[in-house]
C-alpha cells in the first residue's frame, strides 16, 4: 500500500491548482496526484471554440506539462473512497493511504439522461460546447445553418458555468444576423429549465435587455427530455409555477444542448457525499463535515457557489491554508466567500464580466460598472483569462482579485 502526506484526486483546473500551491508553499511535502487523463483542457475556452474564435487545440495542453515538479503523478482514477481508514482504491486496484485528501474530480455530464441525445450528438445540427468532441461541431453547425429554429437549451442546476448555455445563443444570433436574409427566416430560441435568465439579480437585469434587444425567444421552466433526430424535434417538459406539467415539441434546424450534470458516481456513492451526491464540505473552510482531513474543491464540492474555474481561483488559497494547518495539527482560519466569475459573452466583442459571491453581491475586479457590456471585458475573456489560467492559477499563484491594485471597485 502506498502512502502520501497529501493525495489529490483529479488533475483538472482544481486539482492542479491545489497541487501547485501546496508545493509552492511547502516544497518538501509528499504529494500524489491521481488523474487518468493525459490531456488537460481549458474548458472555459470551449464557448469560443463553438463560436469559431479558438481552435480546440488552443485549449489543450499535455497533463504532464502541468503536473508540478516533485508531485507523484499516478495515471489512474479513484474507484473507491474509504475515509474512515484514510484510504482510496484506484481503478487498477492499488490502495493508497493519506494524511490529508483533496477531492477534485469535477462533474459528470449526463448525456444519457436525455432520450435520443447520445445518438443525435455531433450530426444533423445537434451540437454541444460541453463536450471536447463536439465543441468544434457547434461552429460547423452555425456556419451550415440555413434558417428555421436555432434552439439552445439549459438543464436544471447545478451545472458548470451556468452562463455558458446562453453565451453561445448570443454568439450564434450575431453570426446569423451577419446575413440579413438568413436572419429573416430564422428564430433563435433559448429554452432553459431555470425560471429566469440568470441566478444573480444584478446581472439578470442587463441580460434581460440583451435578450429583448436581440429578439431572442426566451422560454423558461423548459426541461429538455428527448431529441428526435429523425424528425428534428426537441421535446421539453414545461412546468411553470401554479400550472400542471405539459409537453412542448420545438422543431429545430440547429440544437445546442447543455446536458444535465451530477457528481461522479464514485463520489456520490461514497461516505464523502451529501444527499446531493457532491462532497459534504463546509462552505467557508472547504473542510469535510465528518472527516476533518478531507477537503473538496471545484465542481465536485458541495458548496452553493456558482461552479466555475474562476471559483477555483478563490477556493484554492483557502483550502491550502486550512489543509496545511490541519496537517500541522491546528485549525485553519481561511474562509471562502463564494467568489465566482462568469464572463457573460453577449455577442462577438461584447462581455458582461459577472463576478459575485455567496450573497449574490457584485465583486468586480475592475474599477468599472460590472453590469455593462464591454469590448474590454471581451478582451479579458479572450486573452487575459486564458493567460491567467495557464500561467498564474495552475502555478498556484495568489488569487488576484483587483487587477488595478489600490483602486476601489466600482460598487
Ligand atoms: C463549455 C464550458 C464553458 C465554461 N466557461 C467557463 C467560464 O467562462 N469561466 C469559468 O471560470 N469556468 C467556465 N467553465 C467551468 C470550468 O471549466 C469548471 O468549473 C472547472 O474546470 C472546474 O474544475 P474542476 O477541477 O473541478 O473540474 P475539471 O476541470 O472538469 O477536472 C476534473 C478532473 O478530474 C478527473 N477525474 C474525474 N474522475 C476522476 C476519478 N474518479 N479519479 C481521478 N480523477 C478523476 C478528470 O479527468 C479531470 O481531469 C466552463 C465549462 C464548460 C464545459
Amino acid at each position: 500500500m502506498g502512502h502520501h502526506q497529501v493525495l489529490v484526486v483529479g488533475g483538472g483546473a482544481a486539482g492542479i491548482t491545489v497541487a501547485a500551491r501546496l508545493k509552492r508553499l511547502r516544497p518538501g511535502l509528499d504529494l500524489a496526484l491521481l488523474e487518468p487523463s493525459t490531456d488537460h483542457y481549458y474548458q472555459p475556452g470551449w464557448t469560443l471554440v463553438g463560436a469559431g474564435v479558438f481552435s480546440l487545440e488552443q485549449t489543450r495542453r499535455p497533463e504532464a506539462s502541468l503536473v508540478p515538479d516533485g508531485v507523484t503523478w499516478i495515471r489512474e482514477g479513484a474507484a473507491g473512497f474509504d475515509p474512515a481508514q484514510n484510504r482510496v482504491t484506484t481503478t487498477a486496484g492499488q490502495v493508497l493511504s493519506y494524511d490529508a485528501l483533496v477531492v477534485a474530480t469535477g462533474m459528470k455530464l449526463c448525456w444519457d439522461a436525455i432520450k435520443g441525445l447520445p445518438e443525435a450528438l455531433g450530426q444533423g445540427g445537434v451540437c454541444s460546447n460541453y463536450s471536447k468532441d463536439h465543441a468544434a461541431y457547434t461552429w460547423e453547425a452555425i456556419q451550415n445553418f440555413q434558417g428555421g429554429n436555432a434552439v439552445f437549451t439549459c438543464p436544471p442546476m447545478p451545472i458548470k458555468c451556468p452562463g455558458a448555455p446562453q453565451k453561445i445563443a448570443y454568439l450564434a444570433d450575431d453570426a446569423i444576423k451577419r446575413d440579413p436574409a438568413l436572419a429573416t427566416r430564422s428564430t433563435v430560441i433559448y429554452a432553459t429549465a431555470t425560471p429566469g435568465i440568470f441566478g444573480v439579480p444584478t446581472y439578470a437585469a442587463p441580460l434581460r435587455e440583451v435578450v429583448a434587444r436581440k429578439g431572442i425567444d426566451a422560454r423558461y421552466s423548459h426541461v429538455l427530455t428527448e431529441v428526435r433526430a429523425a424528425s428534428k424535434e426537441a421535446v421539453f417538459s414545461v412546468k411553470k409555477e401554479g400550472e400542471g406539467p405539459r409537453e412542448e415539441v420545438i422543431p429545430y434546424a440547429l440544437l445546442h444542448v447543455t446536458p444535465p450534470m451530477a457528481a461522479p458516481e464514485v463520489v456520490a456513492q461514497s461516505p464523502l457525499a451529501a444527499a446531493s451526491g457532491f462532497v459534504e464540505v463546509d462552505q467557508y473552510s472547504l473542510q469535510h463535515a465528518r472527516f476533518p482531513n478531507v477537503f473538496a474543491i471545484g465542481d465536485v464540492s458541495g458548496m452553493p457557489n456558482s461552479k466555475t474555474a474562476a471559483a477555483v481561483r478563490g477556493q484554492a488559497p483557502v483550502l491550502v491554508s486550512n489543509l496545511l494547518a490541519q496537517l500541522d495539527g491546528g485549525k485553519g482560519s481561511g474562509s471562502y466567500d463564494g467568489y465566482s466569475c462568469c464572463p457573460l459573452i453577449t455577442g462577438y466583442g461584447k462581455t458582461i464580466m459577472a463576478e459575485f459571491n455567496y450573497k449574490q453581491e457584485p465583486t468586480p475586479s475592475f474599477p468599472l460598472d460590472p453590469t455593462v457590456e464591454r469590448w474590454s471585458m471581451w478582451w479579458v475573456k479572450v486573452n487575459l483569462l486564458p493567460w491567467l489560467y495557464w500561467n498564474r492559477m495552475l502555478k498556484g499563484a495568489d488569487h488576484e482579485r483587483r487587477f488595478i491594485p489600490g483602486l476601489p471597485a466600482a460598487r
